[in-house]
């Protein structure tokens, strides 16, 4: 009951490697806490198997649905219904304390003091169309959203520093803020309909080619960097 435990989920293979990528950044920064993946049933066994060799649990849930798709629609991104799933981060009891994060996050430093903040402490969404859709958007953060409903207006120490959920693309929307606060960035977060594992990367030349890659090079390098270095050889 005394572990704490950094929590992800990938509900299938596309987003399996977004974990296994998230769960080395964190072991590279030496972190104290366990790791545990929440898997969906129907991703596939080499996935499962390095998963359970970065993570400490992997741990098979049903995926929940929200069934609310014409709202997810509406925000273009139907296949974010899933993101419910993320709500059985509250069955893991055997944990004093979890802190979820994205398979689409990238950890540049320890967090480890995460686990001093309270529950339930997020980073608010930078994105102007979830903001306006943040009580009852479809998704996990309305559900979120209404069981704490005193979040957005509650106590500002449970709103976490932008540090902890830096957008990868608004870093080059809002460069002069990114010039000066985004050395200090501890998580990317690549929000959005296309994830690093979308891009492709030529390990010869060790440049990610992709639609919209230029508009977020350096973390997109760093994430395939690190799959193509650690992950590459496990799948193989
Ligand atoms: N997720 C998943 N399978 C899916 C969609 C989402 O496992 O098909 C999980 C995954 O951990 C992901 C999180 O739910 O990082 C939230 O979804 P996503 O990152 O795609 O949303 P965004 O950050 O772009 O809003
Ligand atoms: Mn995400």
């Amino acid at each position: 009951m005394s572990d704490q435990a950094f929590v992800t989920l990938a509900t299938n293979d596309s987003y399996a490697r977004g974990a296994m990528v998230l769960g080395k950044s964190l072991r590279n920064h030496n972190t104290s806490k366990k790791l545990v993946a929440l898997i969906g049933p129907q991703m596939s066994e080499p996935c499962k198997a390095v998963l359970k060799r970065i993570y400490d649990e992997v741990r098979e849930v049903d995926v929940l649905d929200s069934g609310d798709t014409a709202h997810l629609a509406m925000m273009k991104r139907p296949d974010l219904g899933v993101t419910f799933t993320k709500l059985h981060c509250w069955t893991l009891t055997h944990y004093s304390k979890c802190v979820f994060m994205d398979a689409d996050t990238l950890v540049l430093s320890n967090i480890d003091e995460l686990f001093n903040r309270e529950e339930l402490s997020a980073a608010p969404d930078p994105r102007l169309a979830r903001l306006l859709q943040l009580r009852f958007d479809g998704g996990d953060q309305g559900v979120l959203n209404s069981f704490f409903n005193d979040w957005s207006t509650a106590d500002i120490s449970k709103h976490l520093p932008f540090i902890y959920n830096l957008s990868s693309i608004a870093i080059y929307t809002y460069l002069p803020a990114f010039k000066q606060y985004g050395g200090n960035a501890k998580v990317v977060h690549f929000l959005g309909k296309t994830k690093p594992w979308s891009y492709t990367y030529n390990t010869t030349s060790r440049r990610v080619t992709g639609s919209d890659a230029a508009t977020h090079p350096t973390f997109l390098l760093d994430w395939w960097s690190l799959y193509s270095r650690t992950v590459v050889p496990m799948l193989q």
